[in-house]
């Protein structure tokens, strides 16, 4: 049975101090035992902080360099996350692929990175508007899949969560339909069965993101193969976000 997820992606919002009250009303309204799994990436400045602060979510990063150290100004690598408190990393964020240009090739790199200091990978895929107007939806996103966790390990597998988050959902109000996001999880789970075997599809996480809402939550995650959710803007607010733990909660 695979434990439901509800991320939160902070983005670059608030200030440390906004940062703290927010997880501070997360932290009171989380129940002791969650029946789904509490996870969020602020900005990355917070998380050390965060993370020894507030124990009843998993904290973790947006972005990691594929590099274990060296001279890369500006960048953070996933050992300095572990370090951090971090347990998990996005990689390949839909911003990252727009405004850093960053690829599947790169994605794989990053998997690894993570992979090798013991965060769990949260990779995320998606397809444009014109993709799907163009009925080319799957194609891309099997390629995403199949480029960026090619030839990983079994072992390798039990450490990545798959994120589909089509780019035309994200921040715009615009949310996929259930089956349209159900239809996809499938068949990337179908796709995870052929490059890995029924065992690690079966047992994969894959969460849905586009503007999940406190008023679309609970629909989305009643379809089987969405095993919980990325969510942006309305992770933001704990009275929102609270509410979309209680929809995965109770799914
Ligand atoms: C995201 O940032 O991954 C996201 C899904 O954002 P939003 O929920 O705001 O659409």
């Amino acid at each position: 049975m695979r434990k439901k997820i509800a991320a939160g992606n902070w983005k670059m919002h608030k200030t440390l101090q906004e940062a703290e009250q927010t997880a501070s009303a997360l932290e009171a309204g989380i129940t002791n035992d969650p029946a789904c799994e509490v996870w969020i990436a602020p900005p990355a400045p917070y998380l050390a902080t965060l993370a020894a602060t507030f124990k009843k979510m998993t904290w973790g990063s947006q972005d990691l360099s594929q590099h274990d150290s060296g001279a890369f100004t500006g960048e953070w690598s996933s050992e300095m996350l572990h370090s951090c408190g971090a347990g998990f990393s996005l990689i390949a964020h839909s911003e990252r692929r727009q405004y850093h240009r960053e690829d599947d090739v790169l994605a794989h790199q990053k998997i690894l990175a993570a992979l090798r200091h013991e965060l769990t990978a949260v990779y995320c895929c998606g397809e444009h508007l014109s993709d799907r107007e163009a009925n080319d939806h799957f194609r891309i996103v099997e390629n995403q899949i199949r480029e960026a966790l090619l030839a990983l390990s079994h072992d390798a597998m039990g450490h990545v969560v798959i994120a589909y988050e089509p780019v035309w959902a994200i921040g715009t109000g615009v949310t996929a339909t259930t089956e349209q996001a159900g239809e996809m999880h499938r068949f990337i789970r179908s796709t995870l069965a052929d490059m890995f075997g029924d065992h690690i599809a079966a047992s994969a996480r894959i969460l849905y993101g586009g503007s999940v809402k406190p008023g679309n939550a609970a629909e989305l995650f009643s379809d089987p193969d969405i095993d919980g959710g990325l969510v942006g803007g309305a992770s933001l607010q704990a009275d929102d976000f609270l509410a979309i733990i209680q929809a995965a909660s109770a799914s």
